[in-house]
């Protein structure tokens, strides 16, 4: 079969992430006969009718479509277009955009939904519709039936060394972005590996996270890695190919420490330097001490909030004290960790705001940068059936194509007991009081272009909250009450206190 596989571009032009699993499906649907093109529309990007166009010239049988939950506005049209220009071409999605399958089949031309992981399905199907042979039964497919929607048993989860291995042949490398960002020139065997040409490059040396955020998209359970000899190939295979920067895009790296401690020795081993995502209930002096004496930059983990209650309705599984504690580490080991906080997640009000805002104050902080975020609902996680529930999304459709067409400053949903924009001011202020306790804390004034844009966001929420009298009034009485902590400042840390040696550019 001709085959063509499509990612669709994001709103953000990031040509960092590759998709790998776009190569996977290649490597393996090759051997067993099949002609397979990837067109990534992070890296070519073209308009819905010329991805159509690109796919009706290139006479391709079947199309794969997939992508984030942003994607569903370009998917809806592609298929359309698809579908009425050459109807015989399967249209095969999968991925988080298909999320919500009944929707996805009564608003999409999309003829089948792989639920979950793709590459046994898709290899399965492939092969029973090249051989004319009945495929309904396949398991993890999801099709329409007469006037219903049929969803078959899940298929089995691959053990991560049945992947193929990875190769760099597969796909346009050169199209991406393999540039060496400055926080990984720690030390100075990283600056003479920069300067000898090795790039950076990302992959996932697992699937999977066994926690269970309620505004996290988990559509294949359980936590799964490589083993160690097939990392072991995979670090010497990427040395050897010119990469010794790796961003691992593991959800939580720490969450097994058999698999952290492998990757810890391997990169060593190897001489590659690596960053990666953890949680804070891992952040403890033994995990960082490992993790930086075996070539690790930075371990990313997002506090969410600084209130109990909101940290217990998100189900994070983490405390404020724990928050506060991780975030201080990271400064003590020169961690590069940027504040990442969400707002708006069901019954926030103003005293949870208050509690964020203190918690801001009682840290450390490593870099002058927050990204305070609006809660979204996105299909497929718990947020978004509590949303279904509360009535908070009528029109899935619009709700949906929403995200699409979203910028990040606009709001899909509300969970909060505040207003849209009383919520809105809080976030900018949350910018701007961050800034204000890296300065105070750091004894830095600075008045850049970053800082001056918080002040102009915020000034723009707050006089938009005017049109709110009985909001404004709340809004600057909790301002207020803010104001006492600023004063109260935390106990006194060491900047790199625990590798006083590294520096970054
Ligand atoms: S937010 Fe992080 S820890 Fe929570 S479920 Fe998602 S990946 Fe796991």
């Amino acid at each position: 079969m001709k085959i063509l596989l499509l990612r669709f571009p994001l709103r953000e032009q990031n040509r960092f992430t590759i998709p790998w699993h776009l190569a996977f499906f290649k490597q393996i649907l090759e051997p067993m006969g099949h002609q397979v093109v990837i067109l990534d529309g992070q890296v070519d990007p073209m308009s819905t009718e010329q991805y159509v166009q690109y796919a009706l010239d290139g006479e391709f049988e079947l199309v794969g479509l997939g992508g984030i939950a942003t994607c569903f506005g370009k998917m809806q049209k592609f298929s359309r277009l698809m579908k009425e220009a050459r109807p015989e071409v399967t249209l095969v999605a999968g991925g988080h955009v298909t999320a919500d399958i009944p929707f996805i089949m009564e608003k999409t031309r999309v003829d089948i939904i792989i639920n979950g992981e793709g590459e046994l399905v898709l290899a399965n199907l492939v092969q029973a519709l090249a051989e004319g042979r009945d495929w309904q039964g396949i398991k993890g497919l999801s099709y329409r039936a007469g006037g219903d929607i049929v969803r078959n048993p899940d298929e089995r989860l691959l053990d991560m060394d049945e992947l193929p291995d990875l190769d760099l042949s597969q796909l346009p490398l050169e199209k991406y972005d393999t540039s060496v960002p400055g926080y990984f020139l720690v030390d100075d065997e990283a600056r003479r590996l920069e300067q000898a040409g090795y790039k950076a490059l990302h992959f996932f040396p697992a699937r999977g996270c066994p926690y269970r955020c309620t505004f996290c998209y988990r559509h294949i359970p359980k936590y799964r890695y490589y083993k160690r000899e097939k990392l072991d190939r995979m670090f010497a295979y990427l040395k050897d190919n010119g990469f010794a920067f790796l961003v691992l895009s593991d959800e939580c790296i720490t969450a097994n420490r058999k698999h952290f401690t492998t990757i810890c020795e391997l990169a060593r081993k190897h001489g590659i330097y690596w960053l990666s995502n953890s949680r804070v209930n891992y952040i403890t002096e033994d995990v960082l001490d490992l993790a930086l004496s075996h070539n690790c930059v930075g371990l990313k983990y997002g506090v969410e909030s600084f209130d109990q209650q909101m940290l217990d309705a998100m189900k994070k599984g983490t405390t404020v004290r724990q928050n506060i504690d991780a975030l201080n580490l990271g400064y003590r080991y020169g961690l590069v960790v940027p504040l990442q906080l969400i707002l708006g997640t069901d019954g926030e009000n103003r005293d949870t705001i208050l509690n964020t805002r203190r918690g801001v104050w009682s840290y450390w902080p490593t870099e002058d940068q927050a990204n305070v975020a609006i809660l979204n609902p996105y299909p497929g996680t718990p947020d978004y059936l509590l949303a279904l529930e509360k009535g908070l999304i009528q029109d899935k459709e619009a709700f949906h194509l929403g995200l699409t067409n979203q910028n990040k400053a606009e709001m899909s949903v509300n969970f909060s007991l505040l207003s849209e924009a009383e919520l809105k001011a809080w976030q900018w202020w949350l910018h701007v009081e961050q800034a204000l306790s890296y300065r105070v804390k750091l004894r830095t004034w600075r008045l850049d272009r970053s800082f001056r844009y918080r002040l102009r966001r915020f000034a723009g929420a707050y006089l938009r909250l005017l049109k709110e009298p009985a909001n404004f009034f709340q809004f600057n009485r909790y301002l207020l009450r803010g104001v006492d902590y600023w004063f109260d400042r935390p106990p006194v840390l060491q900047w790199r206190e625990k590798f006083p040696g590294r520096a970054t550019t």
